[in-house]
């Protein structure tokens, strides 16, 4: 499934992508549960498929399970763009603002120097063990929310990453169960003010600023793709390819990334882990490929989706 937060009026909603179209959930949740005659449909739909990403991930595999035979009960249906008994289940994608799919994640844990063609670029040698780093929930932006260049860099850099969306709540994982923890994956792009992290010694300001975690534009759930390692990574500003690369080039794949990061934290549900990004950063390119204000940059991971985002100044 590939699952979306997204908005019409009011609140955010629970939806998945069907072609062109986007089914909430948690409404045909509830529809399906009133046509089989059950009371309560309202309240068993928000327990069951409730309407926000995390509590929704926080069901583990119930909840999937839930969201699957809601989604199918509407396939059934033949999925008829506006009412189905009288309630709008299925919506047009394009009359509906995507968000980004987990929009307050609980932690945000980044690796850096994890590929080998990025390593080799520039003559380092790489890490003996994961090197990570942690970004904060106001950073977030939707796959095309526009990415604000802050007063105070002037070199803003791109780095497209493989994300991985953590679905249970665990400590000190296993690899061979690694994936068992994965709810899915999602495109994601590590915007990094590189004059400030250079000056810092450290990430905490430089790829802290509010819309520097750009994911999306949904979250693919990890039975899709069978092996995240074989997965392309191309990033491009105004149409000008800067990074061209591949997941198979990742140091720590991403079995190990994640029993890594869990022998830290307790991962819990939606918990975003960036796995790093490859050759072709915007600092090695002469002259440096920095984003400017007017840009407008596309990150796409192979399977995942593409985010297209404008950049803009600060106010
Ligand atoms: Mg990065």
């Amino acid at each position: 499934m590939k699952l979306v937060t997204f908005q019409t009026v009011g609140d955010p909603r629970l939806g998945c992508i069907a072609g062109e179209r986007v089914i909430d959930l948690t409404l045909a949740y509830e529809t399906m549960l009133q046509e089989k005659g059950r009371r309560k449909a309202r309240a068993l739909a928000g327990v069951m498929v409730p309407p926000d990403m995390i509590d929704f991930l926080d069901g583990e595999g119930d909840a999937l399970t839930a969201a699957v035979e809601a989604f199918e009960w509407v396939s059934g249906e033949g999925f008829a763009v506006g009412a189905v008994r009288g309630f709008d289940i299925v919506l047009p994608a394009s009359s509906v603002r995507l968000l980004a799919p987990v929009a307050h994640p609980r932690k945000i844990i980044c690796a850096g120097k994890n590929y080998w063609d990025a390593i080799k670029e520039r003559g380092e040698k790489a890490p003996e063990e994961p090197k990570i780093f942690s970004k904060f929930a106001n950073s977030v932006c939707g796959w095309d929310d526009d990415v604000i260049r802050p007063r105070m860099t002037r070199e803003l850099g791109y780095e497209a990453e493989l994300a991985v969306v953590i679905g249970k709540r665990c400590k000190h994982v296993p690899l061979e169960r690694a994936y068992d923890v994965i709810a899915g994956y999602m495109t994601y792009n590590d915007i990094t003010a590189g004059d400030l992290t250079k000056r810092d010694g450290q990430n905490t300001r430089g790829k802290g600023f509010d819309t520097f975690s750009v994911m999306g534009p949904y979250l693919t759930t990890r039975d899709e793709i069978s092996d995240p390692q074989v997965l392309g990574v191309r990033l491009s500003v105004n149409g000008r390819v800067l990074q061209d690369s591949s997941t198979c080039h990742l140091v720590f794949d991403v079995p190990r990334l994640v029993s890594f990061c869990s022998e830290v934290f307790t991962l819990e549900p939606g918990d975003v882990i960036a796995t790093g990004s490859p050759r072709g950063l915007a600092k090695d390119y002469d002259p440096p490929a920095f984003l400017q204000p007017g840009d407008l940059m596309e990150t796409e991971i192979e399977g995942l989706g593409s985010c297209r985002n404008r950049i803009v100044e600060e106010v």
